[in-house]
């Protein structure tokens, strides 16, 4: 197999094989943008490497040829000491994971050729030396795993209160010295001199990062496969570090807050590589870089043209300028907060570049739960101690913390803090992961923090200046003199860069407002209403709610539900009506009984008044009462006690602890519950269905579906079913019978169930719980970690379908629910109905609604939408 591609073979659709960077500079070679030259390594290569341990056979000939290759286009040899090529080894996976893998500079040089380097360079010693120190520091920290501080410290100290600019030829060639030094003490061993060897020892740290523990935070945290392995791209070095007519720099097509169209980047003279994203130096506004060399910043704003023409959507690029020659070192489809993708998205509609249906493509259910989240109270009181940039929208309250550490540890302990550093590096995923927001007092906005938290949807404000943040005390002092300490809380707002001392109040999002009823005023809202639009037009599935009370359903109703899918009536018994089911459990006598039944059925008849009403005509899928009936009693050890130890216990106390005692089970999730408890309580689901179909009597137009929970084979149904339809006969009113799928044995024989069913909804979280075994209230909790650091799954189960096994008796189930009974409509009441890609499922394997929270509902509307275009 073919395992090495020159940039000129590949192309932008071949990130599986060439990963996100190496398909883009393909692209770009192919363009004819300038690109040094270079080759990609493979991520088969990678996941061979990975899973034998060893590159795959022929890999070192083919590397070798493409070298050759490039040696010869270069005119130079690698490392060759009085002329030497030197080339970057850097990684680049199928997804864009920022930072979190490993980049090695300057490869080729050593002791000898760092003397040929400074010749090529007109005689620049000092470029040569820092070229040099950069590829022991890089290399000795990614490749041989020596910890960065050592190198740091050392610079540092040579540094004293200079920048790393104003060191001078001899001090950095000093500098080398330490650095090999601390090589030779960390290791045993010399820094590898030979250049073939240096390339060879980057290329496989480059495949062993894509299992750094950072890298698999991050995959876990967005949902990148574990198995996909990352590229290698090696490519001809050029140099931003020769002098101040050299430099390095990120833009953007577009601003990635905003979406509007700009100049948005940041620019750093006399620097390589990492130095802008690591907020070394403090970069200047791309803008400036007009004054310093306006041949390479004209040149720079054509092709950021063409590349937004060409791939019809936001671009960031990572450029260079050698001695006034630009260079393209990345591109690609730039990570955008959610109020952007709407904005840009529609943008790019107006501006004729894509459709409006490629344009609901474009954004994601989960860009859009963003979009409602709240924000701050614009009209509250609050002191604001500085601003920064606003890095990453969202309104975020918490405590500071000034490590990773301690936003962990506080967040276990169920409090909200917010992250504050000089600046992040990768090291501080898990901090920022476990932050409400983050705040640093350094970089731009395509620092690491920035970058980092836009794609996790965080809250982020960086390069708030005035802030002077001290680490060690844990403490920042603002401008006017306020210290924050550990603990204290802030409000940070990541739409306009403000922070705030104290909690400030938050509010509904706008795009809440908008689902609510409101006008679409400003031009995200416009956006999404565009795009929901378009997304209704063109789904197939209908969109309908879980609801118990008539305000979520008509919430429900206003955010768009076509109805509910679920009403849970067991929420209905809650409360004070608890005494009621009490009396039920305890009734000795018929009488007893029925006295009790017959107080509750007026209370439930008046709850489904008022969601039918609520529901003005669409359907209302009522679920008869689920849970085991334990839960509406007293916890039996609290009981026990009472009774063993109080001086006043009275008769029914001890009647009560012996029916506790007699409904007490090991597994209640596998006990007397669903349509179990409607066998063995005479007269409970009558009174329910009485309780329906009189109140649909009294709402003029009211469409009930009566749902059977738990069932598990067609005789329990039958039963059920013949009583329902009785009684409806009875008052007089029409409602469809149907039953919940939820149990694996009702999926298996779905084609006998749908004889006595006229829908089916898919309760996938009970199914989810008896397909793998897992109970529902303890896994997630307990072993689940675990399981996503081994990879058995990438994401839990309860959250998003899991389409072998699950989706399979589901496919099962509505094949031969369909066979049986043609008419048979289908739905999906588990928690997966309001979760984006298992909407898609749900889309593929033909069913005809979704019914999920009311919060979710234009997320399923959006994505039904998806699905079907
Ligand atoms: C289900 O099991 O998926 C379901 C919707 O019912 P509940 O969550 O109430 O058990
Ligand atoms: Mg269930």
């Amino acid at each position: 197999a073919k395992h090495v591609y020159d940039f000129t073979e590949g192309n932008r659709n071949l990130k599986d094989l060439l990963g996100g960077k190496g398909a883009n500079l393909a692209e770009m070679t192919n363009l004819g943008l300038p690109v040094p030259p270079g080759f990609t390594i493979t991520t088969e290569a990678c996941r061979h490497y990975l899973a034998a341990g060893a590159v795959p056979d022929g890999l070192d000939q083919e590397v070798a040829g493409h070298l050759d290759a490039l040696e010869k286009k270069m005119g130079r040899k690698l490392g060759q000491a009085d002329d030497p090529l030197l080339v970057s080894v850097r990684s680049g996976a199928k997804f864009s994971m920022p930072g979190m893998m490993e980049t090695v500079l300057n490869i080729g040089l050593n002791d000898e050729s760092v003397h040929g380097l400074a010749k090529q360079a007109g005689g620049n010693e000092r470029f040569a030396w820092d070229s040099y120190r950069r590829l022991i520091q890089m290399f000795g920290k990614t490749v041989l795993d020596i910890d960065g501080d050592l190198f740091e410290r050392a610079l540092d100290e040579l540094k004293g209160r200079r920048q790393d600019t104003d060191l001078d030829a001899g001090e950095l060639q000093g500098l080398v010295k330490t650095y090999k030094g601390i090589v030779r003490e960390q290791t045993g061993k010399d820094f590898p001199a030979d250049p073939l060897e240096q390339m060879r020892l980057a290329v496989m740290a480059v495949f062993d990062s894509w299992n750094a523990p950072r890298a698999i935070l991050y995959r876990r945290q967005e949902r990148i496969p574990a198995d996909l392995g990352t590229a290698v791209n090696i490519m001809a070095m050029v140099f931003g570090n020769y002098g101040d007519d050299s430099g390095t720099g990120v833009a953007f097509t577009r601003d990635p807050g905003s979406g509007r169209q700009g100049i948005y980047g940041d620019y750093l003279q006399n620097a390589q590589g990492e130095d802008v994203v690591a907020g070394i130096r403090n970069t200047i506004p791309l803008e400036e870089l007009e004054r310093i060399d306006k041949h390479s910043y004209d040149e720079l704003l054509g092709i950021m043209q063409t590349l937004e023409t060409h791939y019809k959507d936001l671009c960031d690029i990572e450029f260079t300028i050698e001695r006034g020659k630009l260079w393209m070192l990345q591109t690609r489809v730039g990570k955008r907060t959610p109020g952007a993708a709407f904005r840009i998205a529609t943008q790019l509609v107006d501006q004729g570049l894509i459709t409006l249906d490629e344009a609901v493509t474009r954004v994601t259910g989960d860009q859009l739960a963003q979009l409602m989240f709240p924000r701050f109270d614009a009209g509250a009181d609050k002191k604001k101690i500085a601003k920064g940039m606003n890095a990453s929208p969202g309104a975020a309250v918490g405590k500071a913390v000034f490590s990773s550490e301690r936003a962990v540890e506080l967040t276990e302990q169920g409090e909200d803090v917010i992250l504050v550093r000089r600046e992040t590096n990768p090291d501080d995923l898990v901090g920022m992961i476990a932050a409400k927001g983050v705040l640093t007092s350094r970089g731009g906005k395509t620092s690491h923090a920035a970058v980092v938290a836009r794609g996790m949807g965080k809250t982020c404000v960086c390069g708030a200046e005035e802030l002077d943040v001290n680490i060690r005390d844990g403490s920042f002092t603002a401008p006017d003199g306020v210290v924050v300490s550990e603990g204290d809380v802030i409000s940070i707002d990541g739409t306009t860069g403000e922070v705030f001392l104290g909690e400030v109040p938050v509010v509904p999002s706008a795009v809440v407002e908008y689902f609510e009823g409101a006008e679409p005023g400003d031009e995200l809202v416009k956006a999404v209403d565009r795009i929901i639009r378009r997304a209704d037009a063109a789904r197939r599935l209908g969109v309908r709610a879980n609801a118990d009370t008539p305000d979520d359903a008509a919430r429900a109703r206003r955010f768009g539900a076509q109805g509910i899918g679920l009403c849970r009536t067991e929420h209905m018994f809650l409360g004070e009506r608890r005494q009621l089911v009490e009396d039920l459990v305890l009734a000795s006598t018929d009488e007893e009984r029925q006295a009790a039944l017959d107080a509750l059925e007026p209370l439930q008849k008046s709850d489904f008044i008022g969601i039918f009403r609520a529901m003005e005509g669409d359907p209302v899928t009522i679920r008869l009462i689920d849970p085991p009936l334990h839960e509406f009693l007293p916890d039996i050890v609290d009981l026990s006690v009472k009774v063993a130890t109080s001086p006043d216990v009275t008769e029914k106390d001890r009647k009560l602890l012996a029916a506790v005692k007699r409904l007490h089970e090991q597994n209640p999730m596998l006990g007397l519950r669903g349509v179990r408890l409607g066998l063995v309580i005479p007269g409970l689901f009558a009174m329910q269905v009485r309780a329906i179909a009189q109140a649909a009597k009294e709402v003029p137009g009211a469409r009930p579906e009566i749902m059977i929970p738990l069932v598990a084979a067609v005789q329990e149904l039958e039963s059920v079913r013949e009583e329902a339809a009785k009684i409806l006969a009875e008052v007089g009113v029409e409602a469809l019978i149907g039953t919940m799928i939820e149990v694996p044995r009702a999926a298996l024989t779905a084609g006998q169930i749908a004889e006595a069913a006229e829908f089916f909804s898919f309760g996938t979280n009970d199914l989810t719980q008896m397909a793998w075994g897992f109970s529902r209230d303890d896994v997630e909790s307990s072993f689940f970690h675990r399981y996503l650091d081994l990879g058995i799954f990438g994401v839990s189960p309860f959250e998003t379908m899991d389409r072998e096994g699950v989706g399979r008796l589901i496919k099962i189930a509505v094949e031969e629910g369909r066979a049986a009974r043609p008419d048979l409509h289908l739905g999906i009441c588990g928690e997966h109905g309001g979760d984006p890609d298992s909407v898609h499922f749900c889309h593929e394997v033909g069913l005809d609604y979704v019914s999920c929270s009311p919060f979710r509902i234009p997320v399923a509307r959006l994505e039904a939408g998806r699905a079907a275009l």
